[in-house]
């Protein structure tokens, strides 16, 4: 066995075999993958091999299609076949939310390049002879996906992989993981120790083992799961062709041929954590006794969906465990804190998900930057809330709605609250209907008396959107609370706090007194968030953004090495906020600051520590809604003595709690981006319009040469708000944008602008089309609507409120 490497991969898996070749694809040959068993010996050898390429995620989608597309190439590189079946999918709808749901699916697909179209049930029985038509109401056909042989596919990956130059050792057990000074890594296996520049855990059902090696808990933890193969189907004899592979939601059963019969798996309700607390570390190859007692009630619902299912005999049954993180997206990326230590694990779709991932890890670990966005697959998605309780309950959740649908308003019960800021019981008591951020309980909207504190999940207008009317009229008209300690908060203190910043930030960096906005580029000029910084004193900081990035941001920080003299700490915990807004909200403020709040003396951007009522506080004029606004800060001890006061004052000038649905709302009537949805690693200064925030003078800053380079170019692509069609749904996201039948973007955010009366999409057109009234179109749930850019911003565009 070789002594030292490149890069040790933990796990022959599926998705370590995709990493291993990724790696030796962009030139590291000297890379060696150890197994402590035999290839795929983990979930992989007895996967269904289904793959497909829908995801909710357009970026994940992508990489899914990129892998089903790469098989034809491992397979011409190896020599091996992956036991291609591509013989694309068919989803069947039951309800009209679910036939709403595959409508999104469909306009989504078009921007994707995926071809996708909604068919008859007839035609969808042509495809299926085995579907009973008459329990569904509607059905999607894609062309991408089917199935393939997990064993051959893994092998092919190795295979290639080797061609590349780099090594394989199987039945090498890796016991321990030490890290040298020089941050390298000592791999300690049973057959001798590695030294290694990087390690990359790929070790599927022992991930989280792998994990505990370097000292960190990752959220992620194996469910049992079932599929049985039938005998064979005399509806299935002299056909030429097999059937479509098929999802039926409401029965939350999949099913293929699988020679002459079918091979049908369920997503049950009480799914069965598997080995809770460790995974064996003899488990090798084996599977796990069947449950029919347990199982059978939901297999019954295929048989009656599926009848000729019910008139043959079960060949064999298989129960095998895999892993789920607890959204159900894999885990990926460098781990904070841990250098040169990489994770590709949670994954559970391997065969649609495993070559994706290889490649934006490979790019990260060669190139320092995956290459695009991939936030939701980013390890950095979870937090320090993300504990072994938190995720015994994710992902049993999580697995019970692998077939269900997401709806845009629905909230997941389980593992809730987790944290709650100290005016969760007020807020509460105000009819508040919560939404978890970052493991944060925020609140989304206000019931008013008589209306249920709840909504039905819909793709359409829920029982909350006249009650979020009147949140954002009120807000416009008179004033509004909404709480922002769900914001991400970062305190950035030290002598040489200034220049560092000045380093990371493509922005000018306020002095004293001042706040600015602050986009953060990455090497290759792509947005890295857009943040605010408030500078407290010379060298003490407050930078605010996306709450839900918090553990992103703070990796990028580090990583970004802050010298001796530079503290950089996260403030979520330490910091409550939140945001006055409206006409009014001077006058409501004033009563509770001594200092002068006057126009000329308290100006937009202007930032002051001073007492706000009870409450020591820091003091911003700024805000999201494009309104006159403050944003304050304090310690949690007297953030709920900050909110009796503020609620007090603003009683009689008719203050309103407004929610995280109303701020949606304003902010795209002020045509306001919002990290993770409009600006992501996708995009750029100029193609965001947060080319205006920075300081092009400055001679060195991240991603300063590539922003240079696009202003000279110019951007091929801009953000726009569009006004959309009137009808009784609004887009959701990554809806496709039509010019003249063919797809030219797609949509990052979008609501009702209550105040202006429109429907609203934002979204990246082609800068030729980035004109004010420009016409295009955005399928809405099968309806092609008229979209039309407006380049200014519908509300109040001279920004006259903003300042006032
Ligand atoms: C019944 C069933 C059906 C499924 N159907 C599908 C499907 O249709 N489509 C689909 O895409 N996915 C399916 N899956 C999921 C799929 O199996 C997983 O997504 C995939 O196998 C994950 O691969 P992995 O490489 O991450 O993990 P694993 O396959 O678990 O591989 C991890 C490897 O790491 C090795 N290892 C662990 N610790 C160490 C150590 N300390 N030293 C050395 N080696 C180590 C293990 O031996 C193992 O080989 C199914 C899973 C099950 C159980």
């Amino acid at each position: 066995m070789k002594t030292s490497a490149r890069a040790v991969v933990i796990g022959g898996g599926v998705v370590g075999a995709s990493t291993l070749y990724h790696l030796a694809r962009i030139g590291w040959s000297d890379v060696l993958l150890l197994e402590k068993s035999e290839l795929t010996s983990g979930s992989t050898w007895h996967a269904a091999g289904g793959m497909h390429t829908f995801n909710g995620e357009a970026n994940i989608s992508r990489l899914q299609k990129y892998t089903i597309d790469l098989y034809r190439e491992i397979e011409a590189l190896s020599g091996q076949s992956c036991g291609l079946h591509p013989n694309g999918g068919l989803m069947l709808a039951a309800t009209p939310g679910e036939l709403d749901s595959l409508k999104l699916i469909c306009s989504r697909a078009r921007y994707l390049g995926m071809e996708t179209e909604m068919i008859s049930l007839e035609e969808a029985r042509n495809l299926n002879p085995l579907i009973d038509t008459s329990h569904f109401i509607g059905a999607l056909w894609r062309a991408d996906g089917g199935h393939c042989d997990p064993s051959g596919t893994t092998h092919a990956y190795v295979k290639a992989a080797r061609q590349l130059g780099v090594s394989v050792e199987r039945f090498t057990r890796v016991l321990s993981l030490g890290q040298r000074r020089d941050g390298t890594w000592d791999v300690v296996t049973d057959k001798g120790t590695v030294h290694a520049e990087h390690v990359v855990n790929c070790a599927g059902l022992w991930a989280r083992e792998v994990g505990h090696m370097v000292g960190i808990e990752l959220p992620v933890l194996a469910m049992e799961h079932h599929y049985l193969l039938t005998e064979d189907l005399p509806e299935l004899l002299g056909r030429d062709k097999e059937i479509v592979n098929t999802t039926d939601y409401a029965g939350e059963i999949y099913l293929r041929q699988e020679r002459g019969g079918v091979l049908i798996g369920t997503y049950e309700p009480h799914g069965i954590v598997w080995s809770p607390v460790k995974t064996p570390d003899d488990f090798s190859m084996q599977l796990l006794p069947e449950d029919f007692e347990r199982l059978a009630p939901y297999f019954e619902v295929g048989f009656r969906h599926f009848p000729a299912l019910g008139r043959v005999g079960i060949r064999k049954a298989v129960n095998g465990p895999f892993t789920f993180a607890p959204d159900g997206n894999p885990l990926v990326g460098p781990v904070r804190g841990v250098r040169n230590f990489w994770v590709a694990c949670a994954v559970m779709a391997g065969f649609s998900q495993g070559g994706g991932i290889g490649l934006v890890l490979s790019r990260w670990m060669a190139q320092n930057d995956p290459g695009q966005d991939i936030i939701s697959m980013d390890v950095a998605r979870f937090g320090a809330f993300a504990t072994p309780k938190y995720t015994s309950m994710k992902v049993p959740e999580n697995y019970s709605r692998r077939f269900r649908l997401a709806y845009p308003n629905e909230e997941l019960p389980a593992a809730r609250p987790v944290r709650r800021s100290p005016i969760y019981d007020r807020l509460k008591a105000a009819g508040a209907v919560m939404g978890a951020n970052f493991g944060l309980e925020n609140a989304l909207w206000f019931a008013p008396q008589g209306v249920a504190p709840a909504e039905t999940p819909t793709y359409r207008r829920s029982e909350a959107f006249p009650v979020v009317r009147a949140e954002c009229q009120a807000v416009r008209r008179t004033v509004g609370l909404y709480e922002t300690t769900n914001y991400g908060k970062y305190e950035v203190t030290g002598r040489g706090a200034r220049a560092w910043l000045d380093r990371v930030f493509a922005s000018r960096i306020p002095k004293p007194g001042r706040f600015a906005l602050a986009p953060m580029l990455n090497p290759a000029g792509r947005i890295m968030g857009d943040l605010s910084i408030a500078c407290l004193t010379e060298d003490r900081f407050l930078i605010v953004g996306s709450g839900f990035a918090e553990e992103f941001h703070m990796r990028w920080f580090l990583a970004s090495e802050p010298p001796a003299d530079v503290s950089v700490r996260s403030a979520a915990s330490t910091l409550n906020g939140v945001s006055i807004a409206g006409p009014r909200s001077r006058e409501l403020m004033q009563h509770l600051v001594r200092d002068d709040l006057s126009p000329s003396a308290f100006r937009l951007f202007q930032v002051r520590e001073t007492a706000v009522g009870f409450a020591p506080a820091i003091l911003t004029r700024a805000g999201f809604t494009g309104e006159l606004g403050y944003e304050i800060w304090t310690t949690p001890d007297y953030f709920a003595s900050l909110y009796d006061d503020l609620w007090n004052a603003g009683r009689e000038l008719g203050l309103v709690h407004f929610g995280g649905r109303a701020l949606s709302s304003l902010r795209l009537e002020k045509a306001y981006g919002s990290f993770n949805k409009d600006f992501r690693p996708d995009y750029t200064p100029g193609e965001t319009g947060l080319d205006r925030f920075i300081d092009f003078s400055k001679l060195d800053f991240t991603g300063r040469a590539a922003a240079l380079a696009e202003r000279a170019a110019g951007p091929k692509r801009r953000f726009a708000v569009m006004e959309v069609a009137e009808a009784d749904a609004d887009v959701v996201g990554y809806e496709s944008i039509m010019k003249d039948g063919a797809a030219v973007g797609y949509v990052t955010s979008g609501a009702y602008g209550h105040c202006v009366g429109k429907s609203l999409a934002a979204g990246y057109v082609p800068a030729t089309l980035a004109r004010e009234g420009a016409r295009l179109e955005i399928d809405i749930l099968g309806e092609m609507r008229a979209a039309t850019v407006r380049l200014e911003p519908l509300y109040d565009p001279q920004g006259l409120r903003l300042r006032s």
